[in-house]
């Protein structure tokens, strides 16, 4: 018996651990601190009730003989996969029902894709980045190349045509930066991808944030994205579904490589090894995309970006650098004086009991840099805003 070598290549999850011990050490020393979280990005307001209705309704029709649903078809519900349809259709953004496939997170689904990939091929990334799309590629072998985000790209980077990829990740609006694509800079990757017969991975994990309405909240708004592009979404942080898990895949019809269609290929591996997602979950999600779920969850999303606000502005008034927080629930700035990622995070608990992400923890592209989120409550952002302006 021999293990997946590969694994062995896999760095240590070194980084929300390093944060907790810290924060654990920090607490001995100084009992009864009152720490404000900025670091971790998951969402803290409640399921909105429209969900919350929906998914009562659909515990309710499965204890009835007549209405209880057993094992459902892996790649989701019709009823849910239309109303994504829809949803995409009010964009102008037009699908079938088959080319969306639901799925219990956008994570699983961007991991579990390479199941339908070669191995052989050449994979790029941006840095910094969120770390699963480098992570799966080394589990399974595939070479990495970094494409390197800074403040003179505001780390947007954009594709060089001397670089050979065949797998380019994107993800727009940027975690762990929170910039975002432009249409023009979309079409540019996709011409890309296109003139090199390459697929690109398109996380659309944070489009619920799009504000500026010249912004892209799909590849699918670029044209020739359907023959080279996937997109991956999720409900976790448009509706609050990070403990409940639903999100949707879509794999256009045009998608052919060598022949084949990937639609298809995903197909076959969501049948063969996903067990789809609940019945209750999928009414859930259904609700989030009823006209009252979408209001409720705008509500939600205008909360967070109300928070982001209340940090751009602080950054500002203080002139450090930092992009995001616009069209994205995360601010990432710039270490001051020259401090490295770690030590500014140091200086922030010691000294204002505040706490983020170091900007090192999403690739070395991020040392130096800071990640703050806007996923809090809006009176603790406000009093960490006041602690950092006194620091
Ligand atoms: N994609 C990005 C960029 C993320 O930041 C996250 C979670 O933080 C995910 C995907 C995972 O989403 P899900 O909760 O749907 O698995």
């Amino acid at each position: 018996m021999k293990i997946n070598q590969n694994y062995l290549n896999v760095g240590e999850s070194y980084l929300f651990s390093t944060i907790s011990t810290r924060i654990g050490a920090y607490l001995e020393q100084n009992p009864g601190a009152d720490i404000i979280r900025m670091g971790i990005g998951d969402v803290t307001l409640p399921l909105c009730p429209a969900v919350t209705k929906a998914l009562h309704a659909a515990v309710d029709e499965m204890g009835e003989k007549t209405t209880f649903r057993g094992y459902g078809p892996e790649q989701g519900y019709g009823f849910l996969k239309e109303a994504v349809r829809d949803r995409y259709a009010q964009r102008g953004v037009e699908l079938a029902p088959d080319e969306i496939f639901i799925g219990d997170g956008a994570k699983s689904d961007i991991a579990n894709f390479l199941d339908i990939l070669g191995t052989d091929n050449t994979v790029m990334v941006p840095d910094p980045v969120y770390p699963v799309y480098l992570d799966t590629n080394i589990m399974s072998g595939r070479k990495v190349l970094f494409a390197k985000g800074s403040e003179s790209n505001s780390f947007l980077p954009m594709p060089d045509a001397s670089i050979e990829a065949d797998l380019i990740y994107l993800c727009s609006p940027n975690n762990p930066t929170g910039s975002v694509y432009s249409h023009d800079q979309l079409k540019a990757w996709v011409d890309y991808a296109t003139k090199r017969g390459g697929l690109i991975l398109f996380d659309a994990a944070y489009e619920c944030f799009v504000q500026d309405p010249s912004l892209p909240h799909s590849i699918f708004e670029i044209p020739g994205a359907r023959s080279c592009a996937v997109e991956f979404c999720s409900f976790s942080k448009s509706a609050g579904f990070t403990g409940t898990r639903c999100s949707y895949t879509v794999v256009s019809d045009e998608l052919e490589f060598g022949g084949v269609k990937l639609a298809k290929l995903w197909l076959r591996r969501q049948t063969t090894k996903f067990n789809g997602v609940p019945y209750i979950v999928q009414r859930g999600a259904a609700a989030v995309l009823s006209p009252e779920g979408q209001a409720q969850t705008k509500e939600q999303v205008a909360y967070y970006l109300n928070n982001a606000k209340t940090i751009r502005d602080t950054l500002r008034a203080k002139n450090v650098w930092f992009v995001g927080g616009e069209n994205a629930p995360y601010i990432w700035m710039k270490c001051p004086d020259g401090m490295d990622s770690w030590q500014y995070f140091d200086l922030l608990l010691q000294k204002a009991n505040l706490v983020g992400t170091p900007g090192a923890g999403f690739g070395p592209a991020g040392e130096g840099y800071f990640r703050l989120t806007a996923f809090g409550d809006k009176d603790r952002t406000r009093e960490a805003m006041h602690r950092l302006e006194k620091l």
